[in-house]
């Protein structure tokens, strides 16, 4: 990991979930220019990443949408406010500086400086879950392309070598059908020959192993070698309790996701439950500066509805303003009468 320039700007936000995503509007109509982390790869949060394809129907003015409906319209409604996306990074430090500002840290190496930080972060991080291998973190980040992996961040790390994947999901399809063209060889393992991904893809990864350019096995992993964190080889069990050895650079399970708080719980801001107190004016946290919004925050009537979180985005944004540019006067303006409002979101 190499440690990019810090970047500074205006807000920085933790979370690409439904509210992290208003956020930017809101904070875009005031003039304020937003970078958002995520640990994961793309956006949407709990939307696209627990309920793509499911319905909702409270969301006002839009009768039916589904998940990731929502989280395309939110990132065609803050296109015009061009938001700076960081996937794939944890958001794992924060400190404050001698002039007032926030220094806000990826494990990836990202440094954002900028005067105000609002937590979008919903219940927490999604975190791969590990499986239930003994030793298995001794070979976890054991470098580019190679040992156990939960997420793929570079395609191109994995060219040229053996590599063994685990599940029955989109993740490990996806993957699967992605990186077999890159791969030495390729090999998909799952406990039983059913699929939870969609149709399409196993149709892809049948196509593949018929054509003999992957195999695939119903199996489970039951122990991995290697020596000093070097992953050289792992046992399968198959359905019928034989064992084998298999060699293979590159392990990657995909066995889902659980949602821990994660860092957030370290960056020393007063929590009750693992959630935010806030007051309702601003939205702001005890800690001035730190704003939070959407699931991660609580006061008294709190509903944890995607609605509840947009009108927090908007009251957050007025105070946030204030901080970013305290000499200057905020005049409320309506989207449909105001010719400045427009010139920004390029419809006039
Ligand atoms: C099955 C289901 C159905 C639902 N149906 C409805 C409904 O019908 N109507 C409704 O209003 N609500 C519904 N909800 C609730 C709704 O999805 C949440 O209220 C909403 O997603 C909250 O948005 P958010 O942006 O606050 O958080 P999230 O959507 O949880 O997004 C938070 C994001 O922050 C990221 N993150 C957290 N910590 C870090 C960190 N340290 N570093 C980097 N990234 C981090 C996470 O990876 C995540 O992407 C439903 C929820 C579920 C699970």
């Amino acid at each position: 990991m190499t440690a990019a320039a810090p970047i500074e700007t205006d807000v920085a936000i933790i979370g690409a979930g439904p509210i992290g995503l208003f956020a930017v509007f809101e904070l875009g109509l005031l003039d304020l220019k937003c970078h958002l982390v995520d640990i994961l790869d793309r956006p949407g949060g709990q939307c696209t990443e627990l309920y793509p394809e499911k319905p909702i129907y409270d969301i006002p003015g839009l009768p039916i949408v589904t998940g990731q409906e929502l989280t395309n319209r939110l990132l065609e409604q803050v296109k015009p406010f061009n938001p700076q996306f960081h996937f794939n990074e944890m958001a794992t430090g924060l400190e404050k500086l001698a002039d007032g500002r926030w220094k806000l840290s990826t494990d990836a190496g990202t440094t954002l400086i900028v005067p105000v930080v609002v937590i979008a972060g919903g219940a927490g991080s999604f975190v791969p879950k590990r499986p239930p291998i003994p030793g298995i973190e001794v070979f976890e980040n054991a470098g580019d392309g190679v040992g156990v992996h939960y997420a793929v961040r570079k395609m191109e790390n994995f060219r040229g070598k053996n590599i063994l994947i685990a599940g029955g999901g989109d993740s490990a399809l996806d993957w699967t059908i992605n990186l077999a063209p890159l791969a030495k060889s390729l090999t998909l393992v799952h406990h039983r020959d059913g699929f939870r991904a969609a149709q399409h893809s196993v149709n892809q990864m049948r196509e593949l192993e018929a054509a003999g350019k992957i195999k695939f096995h119903v199996a489970s992993v039951k122990a991995l070698h290697g020596e000093a964190g070097k992953l050289a080889s792992v046992t399968l069990a198959g359905a019928d309790k034989s064992e084998w050895h298999h060699e293979t650079d590159a392990f990657l399970p995909f066995f889902g996701l659980t949602i821990k708080l994660g860092p957030i719980a370290e960056f020393g801001i007063h929590l009750n439950e693992n959630l935010i107190p806030v007051d309702t004016a601003k939205f702001e946290s005890q800690t001035l500066g730190i704003f939070a919004i959407g699931d991660i925050n609580t006061y008294p009537g709190k509903l944890k509805l995607i609605l509840s979180g947009f009108h927090e985005a908007a009251l957050m944004s007025q105070a946030a303003f204030h901080i970013v540019r305290p000499n200057e006067k905020l005049r409320f303006q309506y989207t449909t009468s105001s010719s400045s409002l427009q010139k920004k979101l390029g419809v006039s």
